[in-house]
């Protein structure tokens, strides 16, 4: 029987995937491709190309949120969390969260089990065990407005971040402060024209006219991006590529309400030129879906931090600075455990790709 032209598309694409699959695996490893695609069964393969990419919401929240976001967008930032709020609720109406633990995450588990099968050890990371990358998801003003404050925080104890901004919202970004920050060693990245929740779902040529607006409206070089509300799709991603972004950070790992990819390692995404470097966690899936105190909060997230430390993993951390304006307690005692804690590489999300690449160059 003949393939029809979506199961042709499918092996194309997985044939175009499975090269940089096995590459982000071989620089993950420190092994060379030949070696690791003996570990790797056709069954295995099909298997990696669709955990690590990208499955679409469910119909109905899919169409809710692009009617829901336009709509959102004239309401004061206060408003808006209220709507959002109601959103997270109805996917979890108990406000009990089971995170999915990084070490059972099948890439993470494949890398594991090859270290083992090959007598490998972890390959350090600039000399340490594992990485924490954090990001500041600039949602609104109120967020926007702390931003002065969390680096004066930051710089007590040392922390660069990488900051997501939107560009057509509730706040005016200004060159001074953008220059404030990236003096200060962090890293400026793009989260959206506005928050549009249903970004990803919209046509491409609208996706492609509104991140071309948004990143043409940020005063300098922008590598990075972040989904408003982690939406995502295939479209999105090849507009990411189009306009000039080289990685995005809209995948994720523990939250049990979207998909997650089981990778706590950069990877290159299959069959685009785009590194995924997938979100550990973020600071609402404490507070908001789980509605923890700040102590028990720090201790899930170092929890989280340890389990991908033990198998040498990136951790990427997302905070809202309206969010740890009211959390002081949990962002100041975090920061100080980082910075007495010497197994880890603070680094912004670009500094990550540049040591893959670094990696690759070898
Ligand atoms: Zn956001």
């Amino acid at each position: 029987m003949e393939k029809s032209i979506s199961q042709f598309d499918a092996y194309e694409y997985r044939g175009a995937g499975l090269q940089q699959i096995i590459r982000s695996l071989a620089l993950v490893l420190g092994i060379d491709e030949e070696t690791v695609s003996k570990e790797l069964s056709p069954d295995k393969i099909s298997l990696l190309v669709e955990t690590l990419s990208l499955e679409e919401s469910p119909f109905i929240e899919k169409n809710l949120r692009k009617y829901l976001g336009p709509m959102l967008r004239t309401f004061s930032a206060q408003k808006r969390l209220f709507f959002t709020n109601i959103l997270k609720r109805l996917r979890n109406p108990r406000r009990t969260v089971g995170l999915n633990k990084p070490s059972n995450g099948f890439y993470n588990q494949l890398i594991c089990n090859i270290r083992k099968k090959l007598n490998l050890t972890p390959s350090l990371w600039s000399g340490k065990k594992s990485v924490i990358c954090i990001t500041y998801d600039i949602d609104n003003s109120p967020a926007y407005e702390y931003i002065k404050e969390i680096m004066n925080i930051n710089e007590r104890y040392g922390i660069v971040g990488t900051f997501n901004f939107v560009t057509h919202y509730d706040y005016k970004i200004e060159k001074r402060l953008i220059q404030f920050l990236t003096a200060g060693g962090c890293e400026i990245g793009l989260h959206g024209y506005f928050h549009d929740i249903g970004l990803a779902y919209r046509k491409k040529n609208k996706i492609k006219e509104r991140l071309s607006w948004a990143i043409n409206k940020i005063p300098c070089e922008v590598k990075g991006f972040r989904s408003p509300a982690l939406s995502v799709s295939r479209a999105l991603f090849e507009v990411l590529t189009e306009i000039g972004i080289e990685y995005d950070s809209s995948l994720q790992v523990t939250i049990p309400f979207y998909k997650s990819v089981g990778a706590s390692f950069p990877y290159l995404y299959p069959g685009l030129h785009l590194w995924e470097i997938p979100l550990t966690i973020q600071d609402d899936t404490f507070f908001r879906d789980a509605n923890l105190n700040e102590r028990e909060a720090l201790e899930l997230l170092l929890s989280v931090i340890e389990d991908i430390t033990n198998f040498g993993g990136v951790s990427v951390i997302n905070l809202h600075p309206n969010i740890m304006k009211d959390k002081r307690w949990f962002y100041n005692n975090f920061l100080n455990y980082l910075k007495n804690n010497s197994r880890y590489r603070l680094c912004t999300m670009y500094d990550l790709v540049k040591n893959m690449r670094e990696r690759m160059a070898k």
